[in-house]
C-alpha cells in the first residue's frame, strides 16, 4: 500500500513539474494572443516599389516602417535601368509601384503595358505641368514643336524631362500624392501618414522659401551643369541651365563643343561649373581649369556616391547642400 501511494505522488509531483514548466515556457516566449497579433501585423503590412531613389526617401519620411518599402533600381539610376527576372518577380507581388509617370521611365512604361506590376500604380507626374526635354534626340522631333498641347503624341517619344523630383515645388505635390495613395491601400495607419506628411511639407516649404530668399536679387541667371537635370529647378527660380553633356550622363561632348562652352563661359562670366557624383568630372574639370572656375557639386539625387550614402544624405539634406553650390555659381 505504502508503496503504491508513494509512486502516486512521485507521479503527482511529476506532473506538477511538467505543467509549471510548460507554462514557464510559454511566458518567456509569447501568449497565443501575441502570436496571433504578431501574424495579422504581418499579413497586413504593405510591399511598395519605388522606382529612384528620391521617390524612395520622400515616401519613407512618410510611410516609416509602416510599410515594406524598396528602391527596385537600387542605386543605378533610373536612366535606362533594366530589372532583372528576380526585380520583375518583386515587382508582381508588389501592393503599389510609385514611378515618375508615362513617358518619363520607359522601363516602367514597358512593364506597366505589359501588365508586369502588381497592385495599384502611382504616377508622380499626375499634377505637374511637365517641361519639354531640352536634351536633342537621336531622331528629329523639329516637326512636333510646334503641337506642345499634344500630350499624348509627346509622351509616346519620351518628350518631357523626367527630372521632376529636383523642384521643391514639385515635391509638395509629389508627396500629397504618395500619401493619399498609401493612406488609401492602408488606411489603418492613416493619423500615422498625415502626421509625417505635414511634417515633412513644412520641411520642403522653408527649404523653397530659403532658395527664394538665396536667389531672388542673383547676379547671374546661368549655370553650367554636366547633365540638364535641372530643368524645373530652374524654372522654380528663373535660371537657366546650359548642359556640358546631353541629359543623358553617357554622353560626351565634341571638341568642338567643349570650345563653344569655353567661349560661352567667358562671354556670361560663369564662377562654377558643376559636376555629379555620377558622372567623371573630367570635361567639366578641363572647362573650370581653362575658364578659371571652380567645380562644385550639384546633385541630380540619381545615383549616390559611397559617402552620401554612409553619411546617410537623405532628399532635403542633399536639396539643402545643392542650394549652398547655386548661391556660389549665381551669387558671387
Ligand atoms: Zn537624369
Amino acid at each position: 500500500m505504502k508503496k503504491k501511494s508513494t509512486i502516486l505522488i512521485l507521479i503527482l509531483v511529476l506532473g506538477i513539474l511538467l505543467t509549471a514548466c510548460k507554462k514557464n515556457e510559454n511566458t518567456t516566449t509569447m501568449t497565443n494572443e501575441q502570436v496571433k497579433e504578431e501574424v495579422n501585423e504581418t499579413q497586413a503590412k504593405k510591399t511598395i516599389y519605388v522606382s529612384n531613389y528620391p521617390y524612395y526617401d520622400l515616401t519613407k519620411a512618410i510611410v516609416g516602417d509602416r510599410v515594406d518599402l524598396v528602391n527596385i533600381t537600387k542605386n543605378q539610376g533610373f536612366h535606362n535601368w533594366e530589372p532583372s527576372a528576380k526585380d520583375l518577380a518583386d515587382l508582381q507581388e508588389a501592393d503599389m509601384f510609385i514611378y515618375s509617370g508615362p513617358g518619363l521611365e520607359k522601363w516602367a512604361d514597358d512593364l506597366i503595358e505589359k501588365d508586369l506590376i502588381g497592385g495599384s500604380i502611382l504616377s508622380l507626374s499626375d499634377g505637374l505641368d511637365l517641361l519639354k526635354s531640352t536634351h536633342s534626340h537621336d531622331h528629329n522631333h523639329e516637326e512636333d514643336h510646334d503641337h506642345e498641347e499634344d500630350h499624348d503624341h509627346d509622351y509616346d517619344h519620351g518628350e518631357f524631362d523626367p527630372h521632376i523630383w529636383l523642384s521643391l515645388k514639385n515635391a509638395q505635390v509629389i508627396i500629397k500624392n504618395i500619401k493619399d495613395q498609401v493612406t488609401e491601400l492602408d488606411p489603418a495607419n492613416a493619423d500615422f501618414y498625415e502626421a509625417n506628411y505635414k511634417d515633412l511639407s513644412q520641411k520642403l516649404k522653408d527649404l523653397d522659401d530659403k532658395y527664394e530668399e538665396t536667389l531672388k536679387d542673383k547676379k547671374r541667371d546661368e549655370i553650367l551643369v554636366s547633365h540638364e537635370a535641372y530643368g524645373y529647378l530652374c524654372r522654380d527660380y528663373n535660371i537657366k541651365q546650359v548642359g556640358i553633356e546631353g541629359i543623358n550622363p553617357q554622353g560626351e561632348p565634341s571638341l568642338q563643343q567643349i570650345d563653344n562652352i569655353i567661349k560661352l563661359c567667358k562671354d556670361k562670366d560663369i564662377k562654377v561649373i558643376f559636376y555629379e557624383e555620377s558622372i567623371s568630372p573630367k570635361v567639366a574639370d578641363l572647362i573650370a581649369n581653362e575658364v578659371g572656375a571652380s567645380l562644385e557639386l550639384l546633385s541630380p539625387i540619381e545615383v549616390l556616391s559611397k559617402d552620401q550614402m554612409d553619411a546617410g544624405k537623405g532628399y532635403l539634406e542633399i536639396m539643402t547642400e545643392n542650394l549652398k553650390g547655386l548661391d556660389k555659381a549665381l551669387n558671387e
